[in-house]
């Protein structure tokens, strides 16, 4: 089977990690942990980072900081891994789902705007969502695929409102936009490195940012809230921290940083110029710098998610794993009453993507064949 995306671990993983075990520090302190703090705020182009467990809880943990609370709104785009959604939900926030931009699969900043004119007022300072009587606490773009939206836009919105610019960007190591580092847009931005991200600690994240208060804060809340050195904390903080055994493993993947994403753009590229004569077919979309994450196809508007999962079961036959990609939030269980406004760009997209094969080590043959099997099972999927 080729696999979907899986981690490339023959660089110096095995190495680190036989260091962890002969010096007996596998637990979060460790030179690992902020070695990859280092590399990781790098190449954010960041001042400073924070280590934690996942991209789920260092978006939970900064959300927190940047003062959400209890029954607020955090505005996100529907069209978003759930992770997303639940950060805000940990919070005992409630997320406003939104709509996706076609041009980049990002927040749509018109729409941030305009439904933030036409839905709020400011009471004491404070946006308050008219109809729920919600304060809205934050705005939270996702760096889809690692694209980067208008962040030029999201910024003025952001200051015009006095509300912290938090990037989901989970799934952006390695993205820049014009030749700005990823970390250079929002307030903070968090990324993943589970084991189908780029670069993988195994499971593990970063918060990366420029502004030391909130960071400080941040770290605080992450390493349980403590206040000196005995037991003694001042917040209900958290347990977030990473281990040196995922930093050492981070760190291996951190020095292939570049090559990988080389890889991730030139298998995008591949398949584009492979299969861009197959009826209806389009692409990923894909903005200056993007990281190009994962791969794929989106069949015509109007197929329906039937389609893609008859055209997945083809492949699979064929030894190809594919999958569908992220039902947006407004649609999942836990968020079928969330505030929404306008998802039809999200709602009209995300039955008609398959992603394919992407994982950096994949070879020429494995591409080829990938390709191959598309153009032939494409007919079918489109009739
Ligand atoms: C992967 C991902 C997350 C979650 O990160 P974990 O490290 O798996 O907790 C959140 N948001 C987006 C957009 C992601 O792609």
């Amino acid at each position: 089977m080729i696999p979907l995306a899986v981690p490339n671990l023959t660089g110096r993983e095995k190495e680190y990690l036989d260091n962890c075990i002969e010096t007996a520090y596998v637990s979060s302190a460790g030179a690992y942990v902020s070695q990859l703090e280092q590399m990781t705020a790098e190449s954010a182009g960041t001042k400073f980072a924070v280590a934690v467990s996942a991209g789920t809880t260092g978006l939970h943990a900064i959300l927190t900081a940047a003062g959400v609370r209890t029954g607020e709104l955090v505005i996100i785009p529907s069209f978003t891994f759930i992770a997303t959604a639940n950060a805000a939900a940990h919070c005992g926030a409630v997320p406003w789902c939104m709509d996706i931009s076609q041009k980049d699969w990002c927040l749509e900043p018109e729409l941030v705007w305009s439904s933030l004119k036409r839905e709020c007022e400011i009471r004491d300072g404070k946006v308050i969502h008219r109809k729920s009587g919600k304060r809205v606490a934050a705005v939270m773009p996702v760096y889809t695929l690692g694209n980067i939206p208008d962040m030029e836009m999201f910024r003025k919105i952001a200051d015009d409102y006095h509300l912290p610019l938090i990037a989901d960007a989970a799934c952006a190591a390695g993205a820049s936009f014009h030749s700005k580092p990823f970390g250079a847009f929002a307030d903070a931005s968090v990324i993943s490195f589970n084991g189908n991200k780029t670069v993988t600690c195994g499971g593990g994240g970063m918060i990366v940012g420029n502004h030391k208060d909130l960071m400080d804060t941040v770290r605080h809340l992450t390493t349980t809230a403590r206040i000196g050195t005995e037991y003694d904390f001042d917040a209900a903080g958290f347990n977030y921290r990473m281990t040196n055994i995922q930093a050492a493993v981070g760190c291996a993947q951190m020095e292939r940083l570049e090559e990988f994403v080389i890889a991730k753009k030139r298998i995008r590229a591949y398949y584009k110029e492979q299969l861009s004569g197959l009826d209806g077919i389009s692409f990923f979309p894909e903005t200056d710098g993007s990281s190009c994450w994962y791969s794929g196809i989106v069949l015509p508007a109007g197929r329906r998610i039937e389609d893609i999962r008859n055209a997945l079961n083809q492949l699979k036959e064929k030894g190809i794993e594919s999958r569908t990609f992220w039902k947006p939030v407004h649609l999942q269980e836990p968020y079928k009453n969330t505030p929404c406004s306008d998802v039809k760009v999200s709602q009209g997209l995300w039955e008609r993507i398959l992603t394919l094969p992407c994982s950096t080590g994949i070879t020429d043959d494995e591409l080829k064949y990938v390709a191959e099997s598309v153009k032939e099972i494409w007919h079918s999927c489109i009739q």
